[in-house]
């Protein structure tokens, strides 16, 4: 793989960006409204986020459903399988649907585009994609749509630097809480996994840029904030800050709540458990993935940590902050994985009792250390094994969630229950949905629940008045 560079966006680029999104709105043929599918994480979703901000600066309307769209974009993910194949099966749908409506975009970025060998699949495989571009070049959406427009012909971009954009429009989709991106990238290079490839080398945005955004989210009435990272505890690295340093800056600006993901073990230091347990605007919860109880499996996917330590890290945030929400990612059927090894992350499962877990089987992904390894795991065993660990961690679960009850915990409503429009949703403190008797007013509210019962993984509670 080419050398990476890592760049800081000019704000004379960004002017450029604008001056193309002010031709797009001015063009008189062009689409007028999109609709954009975003798979994977919150990277990903945010980065949707962005991508609508810079479409409707070029006067384009949001569509409820693709069909409708005069534009259809991707924002693809390539960290599974199954993700990438759901991803293209849809953009060849959209291909049926461009036979009824001539004058259909569509549009493939994000992750699996940055994949080796990807953008020349697609210009030879999907040729009635109009746009393709990588995470990279994100910035330069502008300019690469107005040219998709105008040449008429598939338009495929990607770059392998690693920049850091500031001050391009984003339209959120909550108005309540949002993401805040704090660094880009990932350094680890765990044996499984693509993202240091497509999205490349750790690089920290500005500490002073961080705290506007986050200042200016506060200032238009967002109630709570994620801050997003590959790895958000390598936050500064060699620029003499750090993420618990920021993380206390954060919490000094007084927005209400603050979340943040994702964790690596390795680099979860004394001082951020400390920042944690003294911000008053963090909230106690906690993602840390642990992927596998075994050493032998941790060394081979190198994650740079043992099961000792991980175990040692859980006891020191729960000491520093009690009945904290814990959560973690766990892969089975890692290459060579024997029984002996899985009943080791079902040991590791059980001990730590986590709050919510995510669960995946390994899949290989090419260009990765672990795609050439022998002893690929059958899928009738991972599909039994991820069955056991499924079954062991919703037991475990239940166990966590009765320290809730007739317990009190603030609720920051996200909507209406998608069983009744009588009962309103959303997470507690510790990051767990909640379920309580409520209407369309709450929503966007942070409110006082006092816990009856749980339900599956979500608990059910009833409203309070505080004294
Ligand atoms: S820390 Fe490991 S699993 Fe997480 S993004 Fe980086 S390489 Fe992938």
């Amino acid at each position: 793989m080419a050398e990476r560079n890592n760049v800081q966006v000019t704000p004379v680029q960004i002017e450029e960006q604008r001056s193309w999104m002010a031709q797009v709105r001015d063009m008189k043929e062009r689409p007028r409204t999109y609709h954009i599918v975003t798979y994977g994480c919150q990277m990903n979703a945010h980065d949707s986020e962005k991508l609508a901000g810079m479409l409707e600066e070029m006067g384009l309307q949001p569509a409820e459903a693709r069909e409708e769209a005069d534009f259809v974009l991707f924002n693809t993910c390539c960290v599974r399988d199954n993700a990438e194949r759901r991803a293209l099966g849809n953009v060849t749908w959209l291909k049926e649907v461009r036979k009824q409506r001539p004058n259909l975009m569509i549009g493939v970025c994000g992750c699996m585009v940055q994949e080796p060998g990807m953008a020349e699949k697609l210009m030879k495989q999907y040729r009635f994609v109009d746009l393709a571009f990588g995470t990279s070049n994100l910035y330069r959406f502008p300019e690469l749509f107005a040219r998709a427009i105008e040449q008429r012909r598939p338009l495929v971009d990607v770059e392998e630097e690693d920049s850091i954009a500031e001050g391009l429009p984003v339209r959120r989709l909550r108005r309540d809480a949002a993401y805040l991106t704090i660094m880009y990238g990932c350094d680890n290079f765990c044996s499984y996994c693509i993202v240091p490839y497509v999205r490349g080398r750790e690089r920290s945005r500005r500490m002073e840029d961080i705290l506007r955004e986050a200042q200016g989210l506060k200032d238009s009435g967002v109630k709570e904030i994620m801050l997003l990272g590959q790895n958000v505890n390598s936050y500064g690295k060699g620029s003499g800050t750090d993420f618990p340093t920021l993380l206390r800056e954060i919490d000094a600006l007084g927005i209400e709540r603050i979340r943040f993901m994702t964790s690596h073990p390795k680099d979860l230091s004394d001082e951020l458990i400390q920042a944690m347990a003294d911000c008053r605007h963090v909230l106690p919860q906690f993602h840390l993935p642990v992927q596998s109880g075994n050493n032998e499996i941790l060394r081979q996917m190198n994650r740079q940590y043992t099961r000792e330590v991980y175990l040692n890290r859980v006891r020191s945030l729960r000491e520093a902050v009690p009945g904290i929400g814990l959560s973690t990612d766990i892969i089975v059927g890692y290459p060579g994985e024997t029984e002996a090894q899985f009943e080791d992350t079902l040991s590791l499962v059980d001990e730590v009792g986590y709050d919510s877990a995510f669960t995946f089987i390994y899949s290989p992904r090419t260009g990765t250390r672990a795609a050439g390894l022998p002893g690929q795991i059958p899928g009738e065993i991972s599909t039994a094994r991820i069955q056991r660990l499924i079954a062991l961690q919703e037991k475990r679960q239940r166990e966590r969630m009765a320290r809730f009850m007739d317990q009190t915990e603030r609720v920051l409503v996200e909507g209406l229950s998608k069983r009744s429009d009588r009962q309103v949703s959303g997470k507690g403190e510790h990051g767990i949905s909640i379920t309580f008797t409520g209407d369309e007013t709450d929503i966007g509210q942070i409110v006082s629940v006092r816990i009856t019962g749980q339900k599956n993984n979500t608990l059910l509670g009833e409203r309070i008045q505080l004294a």
